[in-house]
């Protein structure tokens, strides 16, 4: 028996084809390498090590038209699991979703799952071909700040491997964000030289740990991810969701592929952004350390509201203990209360920070549920680590948010703490003993958050899992923003942005700005968003509070622009360089009509004092009025004249210059 599916939308195709006692997809699009993928496994899940056959073919639906859609049921050979497996199609965005379940029939017990691949996809390779990804936050040797790696595809070749998802960035050499970009032809030599090509994009939507592996043969590449550690025993009435991926199709630059990812993930990942000034500028307590009180905070709050801030934040310290989600009374003794209701008075929205899979030994759940803790020891400021795969825990965990949210009006969650996905092999938890992997992320996190968004739907939730950790886009759907790289130095902070605004749009990156306000460290934090001052603003200085208001203003005149643009990367930041850095680094946005760009470009220590920059992305055969905001003077250009001649820059060390592109 075989069957064949094909779905359509402008000049995008998924043809689906169940032969053999598997299923396999292909995707077809004039900029994907040779036109269309191969086609490639998607029935791909093992059960005591043996490979599943889908034998008998239940049901299918297709749905046509502008949100083409496609769902295939099949029967595995023992008559015990089902499979569904969905396709879908989106206008306007040449990518395709794929996500699926997997169902006890109740004919006899279930077997347990041991091996899910979440995507498998071969491309017709005319070599050279090379990969693209950009590596999670890492405090320890090797450090790094989201460096962007190209890696040839070399025929016949031992396959790349990626970790992705959640990761301990204290305790685990880099790890990848969720997103692999592959193109035809060699790495770039440069920054300034990009090569182009056809290619593919991949996103992966699992939050648990999982690995991709990337390899070539004389005629074609391979990428498969797959979860890691699974054990899952299929229970009736309970399905297992095999994880989402999308991938799409590009023709191009890497900043093109990481473009048609974003403007994907924008339409179709992310919640919505949460008003239209969003990405706000915001001030977390972290500065203060846990040495915080209402008196202190209500203070700094009215500066707040004197410097524009719009959102405000309690980072860790105000709760009673990590794990005990009550205000502390003695800092707070009538609640958070009079801390948001001044700040909604102000026009702020305010939130705390909550770190979610840990627990203090004392706390009144820790003593009630020993059983809950799968770390007693040190995990985070002193606290264990709890299991969210056990249901008891991850309710308990689900009620003390909504209640907190409720109890104290809170607008705004920034869920922290270490590698929220435990492994954990107790017995006596609700998941199987060795499925914590999948039941921590799938079945635990991921239903914390929906549920407390649900029962509160103008929350907005803020993941900073490790200083940027778990970038995979099932924290951007259901998140609305994420750190990218942890209380540190301006140099790390631009780092980080340039190598996380490959696969995420640049508003979704949150600035975290460690550095005391200057000039050129507030510049240093614009690009991108939302702009977050760790900062102890109550005691700023007059010099401090103007040199911060007027690096507001600009970066709240910017990210209109900045929040749905076409990023473009310039000159890289030297990767994995703490303090002040070396050399220059530029970064670009430039409008979706072409029409307006902007390039931030820094100084750090050394380099020549003159740089030319050539910014790209801008309409052809235009002229552009070129403003050096810093240097207060404007210029006009064609475009022909940017890219051959480019813009001259004159900065001094630790300086900085932000040139703006208007069309004439
Ligand atoms: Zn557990």
């Amino acid at each position: 028996m075989n069957s064949v599916w094909l779905l359509e939308l402008a000049d995008v195709g998924c043809r689906v084809e169940w032969r053999d006692s598997q299923l396999f997809w292909q995707i077809l699009h004039p900029a994907a390498p040779g036109g269309q993928t191969v086609p490639a496994l998607v029935s791909d899940l093992t059960a005591d090590r043996h490979p599943l056959l889908w034998t008998r073919l239940v049901g299918v639906e297709q749905t046509d038209g502008s949100a083409p859609r496609l769902a295939v049921s099949l029967e595995e050979s023992s008559g015990r699991l089902r499979l569904v497996r969905h396709f879908e199609l989106f206008a306007g965005h040449a990518f395709v979703r794929t996500w699926g379940t997997v169902v006890a029939t109740g004919a006899g017990t279930p077997p347990t799952l041991d091996g899910a691949a979440i995507v498998q996809l071969i491309a017709a390779a005319s070599h050279p071909f090379t990969l693209l990804h950009v590596e999670q936050f890492s405090w320890p040797y090797p450090k790094d700040f989201f460096t962007p790696r190209q890696i040839p595809l070399v025929p016949n070749l031992t396959p790349y491997e990626l970790r992705m998802g959640s990761f301990p960035a204290h305790y685990s050499a880099p790890t990848s964000c969720a997103w692999v970009a592959l193109r035809e032809g060699k790495a770039d030599p440069d920054p300034e030289t990009p090569g182009q090509g056809a290619g593919l994009v991949v996103g992966i939507e699992f939050n648990g740990k999982s690995r991709l592996r990337a390899w070539a043969t004389l005629a074609t590449v391979v990428a498969e991810s797959r979860i890691d550690d699974l054990a899952h025993p299929v229970r009736e009435n309970e399905p297992f969701e095999l994880p989402a991926c999308f991938v799409g199709g590009y023709s191009g630059d890497w900043d093109e592929a990481g473009f048609v990812t974003q403007r994907f993930a924008e339409a179709h990942v992310h919640p919505p952004m949460p008003d239209d000034r969003y990405p706000w500028v915001q001030y977390d307590s972290w500065k203060y350390g846990q040495a915080i009180d209402e008196a202190q905070q209500l203070a700094v709050l009215e500066r707040c509201a004197s410097l524009g801030i719009e959102v405000v934040v309690l980072d860790l310290g105000w709760a009673r203990a990590i794990g005990d989600w009550r205000p502390d009374p003695a800092k707070f003794p009538r609640g958070l209360r009079p801390l948001a209701d001044r700040a909604h008075e102000l026009g702020i929205r305010f939130g705390v920070h909550v770190a979610v899979a840990q627990m203090a030994l004392d706390a009144p759940a820790a003593l009630e549920h020993p059983e809950w803790l799968v770390y007693p020891g040190d995990d985070y400021f002193g606290a264990g680590a709890i299991c969210l795969g056990h249901a008891p825990c991850r309710q308990w965990l689900i009620d003390s948010l909504v209640r907190l949210v409720r109890e104290e009006q809170l607008d705004y969650i920034l869920q922290d703490g270490e590698d929220v996905v435990k492994r954990c092999t107790r017995a006596d938890h609700t998941h199987a003993p060795g499925d914590s992997n999948y039941a921590c992320s799938t079945e635990g996190l991921d239903r914390v958050i929906l549920a407390v968004r649900q029962a509160h739907p103008q929350l907005v939730w803020e993941n900073c899992e490790d200083g940027g950790c778990m970038m995979t886009y099932r924290m951007a759907r259901l998140c609305h923003t994420s750190i990218t790289v942890d209380n540190i130095a301006s140099y790390a902070t631009r780092q980080g942005i340039y190598g996380a605004s490959y696969p995420f749009s640049a508003r979704y990156s949150v600035r975290y700005m460690e550095d005391d306000p200057t000039p050129y460290t507030l510049r240093s934090a614009l690009f991108g968003g939302p702009l977050i001052l760790m900062q102890r603003i109550g005691d700023w200085n007059d010099q401090q509070m103007a040199d911060t208001r007027a690096a507001l203003a600009q970066y709240k005149h910017l990210r209109p622009l900045i929040r749905q643009a076409k990023i473009v990367h310039l000159l890289p930041p030297r990767t994995n360089v703490e303090h002040f850095g070396r050399g220059w680094d530029a970064i670009q946005a430039v409008s979706l009509d072409q029409s307006r760009s902007v390039v931030m470009v820094y100084r750090a220590l050394g380099g020549p004092e003159q740089r030319v920059l050539r910014p790209r992305g801008l309409r052809p055969a235009a002229t552009y009025h070129v403003r050096y905001t810093d240097a207060g003077f404007s210029v006009l250009y064609t475009s022909d004249q940017l890219l051959q001649t480019g813009l001259s820059v004159a900065l001094a060390e630790l300086g900085s210059e932000v040139i703006e592109l208007e069309l004439a």
